[in-house]
Order: structure tokens, then sequence, then C-alpha cells
């Protein structure tokens, strides 16, 4: 019998615990693979190929950074979300939205784990 009002069961907290667990060992691994594939293309880039971006045919090295940089940077926002969703579940909030304080929703918390606000406020913090 739960003393404080929670939104999901043990069991449904360790599934998600389990799932962002899981994330976060594969967001490492890409960021791995990644750090890889940008020292690469530093090395291309100080390898004299600086005349690349004056081509216009093709894939620029200066395009391939800034894909690169832009997928490094994703995988910081992904690992945070995914770190803050885990010390919710140690904290005793996840599961509940972080501005109107309701339930999110197994349903949506299963296709988004990292989510931290409800359907609704996720629509209204959209639609500005
Ligand atoms: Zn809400």
């Amino acid at each position: 019998m739960p003393s404080v009002r929670r939104s999901l069961t043990d069991a449904q907290r360790r599934e998600f615990h389990d799932a962002l667990e899981a994330r976060r060992q594969e967001v490492l691994a890409r960021q791995g693979r990644l750090d890889a594939s940008l020292s690469d293309a530093r090395e291309a880039r100080s390898d004299g190929q600086a005349d690349d971006e004056h081509d216009p045919e093709g894939p620029t090295m200066a395009a391939t950074w800034s894909q690169l940089t832009g997928m490094h940077d994703d995988l910081e926002v992904e690992m945070t979300e995914v770190e803050h969703a885990l010390s919710r579940i140690e904290a005793g909030t996840f599961g509940l939205c972080q501005r109107c304080g309701k339930p999110i929703g197994v349903a949506r918390l299963r296709a988004r784990p990292y989510a931290e606000l409800c359907i609704d406020c996720a629509r209204a913090a959209e639609a500005h």
C-alpha cells in the first residue's frame, strides 16, 4: 500500500529503468563510433582538403563535418534526457509530468521513456 501517490507500479518502474539503461548504453556506443568518425574527419580536414568547400559537386568536407557535429549534439541531448529520466526514477517522480504533475501515461512512456511532459503539456509546449 503506497503512502505516496504513484503513477506507476514497481514492475513498470523496473521496466522503464531497464529500457532507459539499455538506451543509455546504446547512446554511449553511438557516441563512441561518432567520436571515431569525428577524429577521422578532423584528420581529413587538416590534410589540405580545404579546397573541398569550393567544389560544387558531391558532399563537401564541411557538410560532412556539420552533419557529424549535429549528430554529436543530438546524442548529447539524448544522453541528458535519459540521465534525467533515470534520476527521476531514483527520486520517485518518474512518469509524472514536469509541468502539471499529472501522470504521463504508460503508453506514452513506452514510446518515449524519457518524456518529461504529458501529452497535453507537450502539445501546448509545441504550440508556442
Ligand atoms: Zn502535463
